[in-house]
Order: C-alpha cells, then sequence, then structure tokens
C-alpha cells in the first residue's frame, strides 16, 4: 500500500494537490477538516462540537479526529493507499496513526510537505473566503491563528517523521500543475 500524509500549513494547496494524487495513484483521500464540515452541515452533535473549535481556528480535540480516521481506515479495507490531508496535527496524533497502521500492517510510507512562503498563504486564504463560504477563511485573525496553530502545534509533526527518514519536502509556490509534477516525482521514486 501506499500511505501518504500531504503536509503543510493552512493554504499550502493540500486539498487540491491530495485530488489529482488519488486521481493518478487511485488512492482513498482522507481530509478531516472535509469530514468535520461535512458532519456540521449534516448538524450531527460532533459537528456542532468542531464547529465551536474551528470558528475560532483552533484545533478539535484529538480523540475527535482520531475516532473519525479509524473509522475511514476500517471502512475502506481493500483500497490500495490513502492520502492524509490535514491529518496528523499533532504529535499524538501522529503516534496513534502509526499505531492504527501497524496494526493494518501498512505503514506511513513518505510524508510531503508543501513549503509556501508566510505571505502568499495569507493571500490565498483571504481570497478563498471570498469566493467560499468556510467561516474559518473569513477572517484574517482567524487565518493568521490558523497558521500561529500550525507554526506551534503541528510543525512538530515534521520531526516525528523526518525522525522515520519519511519527510521529503517540496515548494508549493507556482502553478497548481507545477507543483503537482514536484509532488509525483517524489512519489515515483517510491512505486
Ligand atoms: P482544514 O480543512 O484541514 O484546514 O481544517 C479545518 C479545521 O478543522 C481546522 O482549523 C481545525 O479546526 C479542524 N481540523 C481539521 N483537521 C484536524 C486535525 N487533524 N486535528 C484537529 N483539528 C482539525
Amino acid at each position: 500500500m501506499l500511505n501518504i500524509i500531504l503536509f503543510g500549513p493552512p493554504g499550502a494547496g493540500k486539498g487540491t494537490q491530495s485530488q489529482k494524487i488519488i486521481e493518478k495513484y487511485n488512492l482513498q483521500h482522507l481530509s478531516t477538516g472535509d469530514m468535520l464540515r461535512s458532519a456540521i452541515q449534516q448538524n450531527s452533535p460532533l459537528g456542532l462540537k468542531a464547529k465551536e473549535f474551528m470558528d475560532k481556528g483552533q484545533l478539535v480535540p484529538d480523540e475527535m479526529v482520531i475516532d473519525l480516521i479509524a473509522s475511514r481506515i476500517d471502512a475502506n479495507g481493500s483500497t490500495k493507499g490513502f492520502v492524509f490531508d490535514g491529518f496528523p496535527r499533532t504529535t499524538l496524533q501522529a503516534a496513534k496513526l502509526d499505531r492504527m497502521l501497524e496494526q493494518r500492517k501498512t505503514p506511513i510510507t513518505l510524508l510531503i510537505s508543501l513549503e509556501v512562503d508566510y505571505d502568499e498563504l495569507i493571500a490565498r486564504l483571504v481570497n478563498r473566503g471570498k469566493v467560499c463560504d468556510r467561516t474559518d477563511d473569513q477572517d484574517e485573525n482567524v487565518i493568521r491563528g490558523r497558521i500561529d496553530v500550525y507554526n506551534k502545534t503541528t510543525l512538530p509533526v515534521l520531526d516525528y517523521y523526518k525522525a522515520q527518514g519519511k519527510l521529503r519536502s517540496v515548494s508549493g509556490m507556482g502553478s497548481i500543475d507545477e507543483i503537482f509534477e514536484r509532488i509525483c516525482h517524489i512519489i515515483d521514486c517510491v512505486v
């Protein structure tokens, strides 16, 4: 199996690139952000709880996303692999994910980190707030807060996978197709 973590700050292009990766390599896309937004749309108890954190730009509690991911991994037993998008975002989530995958004898293959300049991230998210109805992209303070959360709480996940020799960094600047080409080059070295 090919299990890829697509990593990077909000606005790095993880969702866009995940979509292209799953189509080309026939993998399953697991985005915790998408799962939480769909729970919010369904007005489920989980969605209502998640919304409180998401609207403020904070991370939802670890157990919430770990349970969501565990159920999706179980439901997709016959896939060729997963692209994890927006998960893991804490070292605890990373350790739990490793344990889940260990039990299924299908470890993380690579973590691909998309590197994008701070000013470019802000510009992309402000623009996304104008064209999409994501409440967490509407307010520039919330956007900056999410990038702070990424730097403080999520970046240590890079070191966690670097220690396993699985970290690959790519520039997330340029056109969607240029960035995708860089990503494919990395994936093609392991498939
Ligand atoms: P995203 O679409 O990945 O940018 O996620 C949007 C929001 O959902 C984040 O700002 C968090 O509030 C929440 N979220 C998504 N994934 C996670 C995660 N792995 N851990 C904690 N919170 C998450």
